[in-house]
């Protein structure tokens, strides 16, 4: 059945794709965003849609509208943006949630929470499997993050046992795609722009550190389906991909995949930076019917493909 959804953050790298998916099943959808991270390029193919609608709106101030279903994805995701005003982030991430709960509350809508892996900070156990509690500064440089969307995680299992409201808490690992802003920060796409510009592939500490990336495709496959699942699963479930790379690794592959003959360059590790990363994903195979799909070289050409674009249109 159609549904009525608002998608928060919808002009994103991850909402776009999702807008996208959500509007071609002939869902209703409302792409809501105040345009910090997001561009309105990034849905400008689905404007003119008749189930289509973009509406600037920052999350953090009330929003009353009537929908069936909610996607809470508002939050900049990459360490260079939401840094740059740590208070509007965790604003972001704790307001933004009451408020889209406090919506979902009224309208008795589904709603589903974009965490992430993040709240397991720096983590000891290694893959992390949900019952992790992890393991994050609060008073670093990630923790306006780390901890808003922790918190987040706390008020929408207490709006689901105070008001019985139906939540999904997905914890997103790594993801990378056509979409992502080039000046983002995040090292799929920093890699991929220095490799095309000739540029130096700029490598944070030793390069040892690992993370495990899942395409797009695949992210918003798991997405869908969390939303989809029976009403009593609330998660949190982790969506990524385990495959895991050091990012020593990951500029290797970008040099052969692009033929670039950029150098490698050393540069300080930032502060609380984890070292390594990879979800353990039985709890979304099990529940969910879902795994990855899309190997990272594959991934990693279409992405490639995306900026050679971009850039030679710029
Ligand atoms: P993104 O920065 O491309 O998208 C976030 C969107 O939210 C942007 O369009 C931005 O303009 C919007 N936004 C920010 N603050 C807002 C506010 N106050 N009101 C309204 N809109 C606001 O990042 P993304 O990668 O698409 O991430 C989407 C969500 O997924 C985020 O919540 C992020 O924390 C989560 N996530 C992403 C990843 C990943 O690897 N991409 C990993 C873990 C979690
Ligand atoms: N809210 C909203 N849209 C709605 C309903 C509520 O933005 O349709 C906001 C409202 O501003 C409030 C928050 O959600 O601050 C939490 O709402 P809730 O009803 O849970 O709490 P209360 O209004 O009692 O503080
Ligand atoms: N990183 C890097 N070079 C860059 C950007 C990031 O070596 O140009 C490293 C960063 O230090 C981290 C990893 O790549 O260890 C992933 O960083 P990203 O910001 O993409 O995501 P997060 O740290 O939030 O997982």
């Amino acid at each position: 059945m159609e549904k009525r959804t608002l998608i928060t953050g919808g002009a994103g790298f991850l909402g776009s794709h999702l807008s996208e998916k959500l509007v071609r099943e002939g869902h209703d959808v409302i792409c809501l965003d105040n345009f910090f991270t997001g561009t309105k390029r990034n849905v400008a193919h689905l404007q003119g849609k008749a189930n289509f609608e973009l509406m600037r709106h920052d999350v953090t101030f009330p929003l009353y509208v009537e929908v069936d279903r909610i996607y809470n994805l508002a939050c900049p995701a990459s360490p260079i943006h939401y840094q740059r005003d740590p208070v509007q982030t965790t604003k972001t991430s704790v307001h933004g949630a009451i408020n889209m709960l406090g919506l979902a509350k009224r309208v008795k809508a589904r709603i589903l929470q974009a965490s992430t892996s993040e709240v397991y900070g720096d983590p000891e156990v290694h893959p992390q499997p949900e019952g992790y509690w992890g393991r994050v500064n609060t008073i670093g440089p990630r923790a306006c993050y780390d901890e808003g969307k922790r918190c987040a995680e706390t008020l929408f299992f207490d709006y689901w046992r105070q008001h019985q409201l139906e939540i999904k808490v997905m914890r997103i690992f790594n993801t990378y795609g056509p979409r992502m802003h080039p000046n983002d920060g995040r090292v799929v796409s920093n890699f991929i722009v220095q490799a095309l510009r000739g540029d130096s592939i700029t490598i944070y500490g030793t390069g040892a550190q690992t993370r495990s990336f899942c395409y797009v495709d695949d992210l918003i496959d798991g997405m869908v389906r969390l939303m989809n699942s029976p009403a009593d699963f609330t998660g949190p479930v982790n969506i990524g991909n385990p495959g895991e790379f050091t990012m020593l690794e990951l500029a290797e592959k970008v040099l052969s995949l692009t033929g670039s003959r950029s150098k490698l360059v050393f540069e300080p590790l930032p502060q609380d930076d984890p070292k390594q990363r990879q979800p353990d994903i039985s709890l979304a195979k099990q529940a969910l019917d879902w795994q990855p799909k899309v190997s990272l070289e594959d991934g990693l050409k279409e992405t490639i493909r995306y900026f050679r674009d971009l850039l030679g249109s710029q």
